[in-house]
C-alpha cells in the first residue's frame, strides 16, 4: 500500500519507519526540514513512567496563582478563537481525578509499547543520538508538595512504573551536580528506567535511513487541501503538487486542527506554547547532571543531551504567536544557575520556541475518525510527550492500516 506521511516531526517520522518496515510504500510531506516543529527542540526526555496529565485536579487550588503570577510559567492571552475557548472548557472538565487517572493509565500502557519501539528503532538504525538511560529525578521544595506527589507515585507504581521517593541526600548521591541545591529540595520521586535523547537528532537520523531505503521525502512542499473522491481522500494538495495514496496519516502536530477542519473533522488540538535553551556543559565531573532533573516548583526540565544540557519549560496559551521574549529565556537561564551553578557558563544559549501540539485531556487522537474520510488516519495531539509516545502511536496507526 502507499502511505502519504502528513508532517515530518517525530510522531510523522516514526510513522514512516513503521510503515516502511511493514512494507509500505512511504512519502513524507512536510513544508520544512524534519524536526523543525515542536520536536525540534524539545525537553529532550524519554518520559515513559512519569506521564502525569497537564489536566488534572490540582490545577483548581494552584490556577489563580498559575495565571496571576507574573512569573508565572503558565500564561494565558484569551483570543478571538472558538478552538481556545471550545479547548479551554474541555480541558477543565477533564481536571478531576478519574479522567486524570484514566488518561495516566492509558497514557503508562502506550508509552510502554513506545519503549519498546524506540529500542527496535535504535536496533534498527543505530541513530547518532546523544541517548542516555540514566533515570529522573522529579524534585519537590515542600513536604507538602512531596506528599501530593505520592498519590501520583503510587498510582504509576500500581500501573507497572518503577518509582520511589528519595530524599534529598539521596537525590545529591544520584545526581551530584544538585550538591549545591539541597537545602531547596524537601525530596524528590526517582525513576531509575527514564531516558534523554536529542530529539531533532532523532528526526534528522530517521529521514537518512529511511531515504536510504526509498522512503520519498517532499519538504518544502505546503499542505493547503484534500482532492476528495466519495469518502475518500485520492490526493493532498500541497504547493509542489498533487500527491495520490491509498492512505494518508495527518501528523502534522500544532496544525491539525486547521487541516483537519478542511475535510470536516474536529480535531481539539490547540498550540500549548514552551520554550527550551541548550547550552554546553562543564565536562568535570559533578558539574553538570547526567540524570534528567524536573523541578516542579519552578516547572523546568534540565536534560543532557552529550556534550548539552537541554532546558525546557513553559505553557502558553496564546494561539501560534512563535516569538521568543527574552525574560522567558533569561527565566531558564536563571533556572540553570540555580538549580546547577557549575554546570554551564551560558555563554550560547539557543533559545527556542515550540508548540506542543495539546489534546484537553492530554490523549493523543490516533486512527481513523467517523467524520474524516475512511482512508486518512490520525496521529496527533502527543502534548508534552510527544517524543515519548511516537513509537507506540505509530504502532498503533500500522495496526489500525490493517483493520
Ligand atoms: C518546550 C517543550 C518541551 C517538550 N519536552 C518534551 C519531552 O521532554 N518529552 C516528550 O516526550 N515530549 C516533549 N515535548 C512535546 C513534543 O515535543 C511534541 O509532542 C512532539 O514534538 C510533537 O510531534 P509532532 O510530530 O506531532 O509535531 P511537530 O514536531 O510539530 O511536527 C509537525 C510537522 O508538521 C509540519 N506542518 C505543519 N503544517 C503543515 C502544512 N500545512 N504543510 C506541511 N507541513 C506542515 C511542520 O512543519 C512540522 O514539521 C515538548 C514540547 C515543548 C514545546
Amino acid at each position: 500500500m502507499h502511505v502519504c506521511v502528513l508532517g515530518a516531526g517525530i510522531v510523522g517520522l516514526a510513522t514512516a519507519w513503521q510503515l516502511q518496515r511493514e512494507g509500505h510504500q512511504v512519502t513524507v510531506i512536510d513544508r520544512a526540514a524534519p524536526g523543525a516543529g515542536a520536536s525540534g527542540g524539545n525537553g529532550a526526555q524519554l518520559s515513559y513512567s512519569y506521564v502525569q496529565p497537564l489536566a488534572d485536579p490540582s490545577i483548581w487550588t494552584q490556577l489563580p496563582k498559575l495565571l496571576l503570577s507574573p512569573s508565572s510559567p503558565l500564561k494565558l492571552r484569551p483570543q478571538l478563537d472558538p478552538l481556545q475557548w471550545r479547548w479551554g472548557m474541555e480541558f477543565l472538565a477533564a481536571c478531576n481525578a478519574r479522567t486524570s487517572r484514566d488518561t495516566t493509565e492509558k497514557l503508562l500502557v502506550l508509552a510502554a509499547s513506545s519503549r519498546a519501539g524506540f529500542e527496535a528503532m535504535r536496533a534498527d538504525i543505530a541513530p547518532d543520538c546523544d541517548f542516555s538511560a540514566t533515570g529522573k529525578l522529579v524534585l519537590y521544595a515542600s513536604s507538602a508538595s512531596l506528599e501530593g506527589a505520592r498519590a501520583q507515585l503510587e498510582l504509576q507504581r500500581a500501573l507497572g512504573s518503577e518509582q520511589r521517593l528519595v530524599t534529598p541526600g539521596e537525590c545529591i548521591a544520584i545526581e551530584p551536580a544538585l550538591s549545591s541545591y539541597r537545602g531547596q529540595m524537601a525530596g524528590a520521586v526517582y525513576t531509575p528506567s527514564e531516558c534523554a535523547a536529542d530529539c531533532l537528532k532523532v528526526c534528522a537520523e530517521l529521514m537518512r535511513a529511511l531515504s536510504a531505503r526509498g522512503v520519498r521525502f517532499m519538504l518544502g512542499a505546503d499542505i493547503h487541501g484534500f482532492a476528495r473522491s466519495e469518502n475518500r481522500i485520492a490526493a493532498v494538495r500541497t504547493s509542489e503538487g498533487d500527491v495520490q495514496a491509498d492512505a494518508f496519516v495527518m501528523a502534522l502536530g500544532s496544525a491539525s486542527h486547521k487541516l483537519g477542519r478542511v475535510l470536516g473533522a474536529y480535531l481539539p488540538v490547540y498550540p500549548l506554547k514552551g520554550y527550551s535553551i541548550t547550552v554546553e556543559v562543564d565536562p568535570a565531573p559533578g558539574a553538570a547532571p547526567s540524570v534528567s532533573v524536573t523541578d516542579s516548583a519552578r516547572k523546568v526540565v534540565f536534560a543532557r543531551i552529550g556534550s548539552r544540557l537541554r532546558v525546557a519549560g513553559m505553557a502558553e496559551l496564546v494561539g501560534h504567536d512563535a516569538s521568543i521574549p527574552a525574560a522567558r529565556i533569561e527565566t531558564l537561564a536563571a533556572a540553570t544557575r540555580a538549580v546547577f551553578p557549575n554546570a554551564s557558563r551560558l555563554e550560547e544559549l539557543s533559545p527556542w520556541t515550540g508548540m506542543r501540539p495539546a489534546t484537553p485531556k492530554g490523549l493523543p487522537i490516533i486512527g481513523r475518525l467517523e467524520s474524516a474520510p475512511s482512508n486518512m488516519l490520525f496521529n496527533t495531539g502527543h502534548g508534552a510527550l510527544g517524543f515519548t509516545l511516537a513509537f507506540g502511536s505509530a504502532l498503533k496507526i500500522a495496526q489500525a492500516l490493517q483493520a
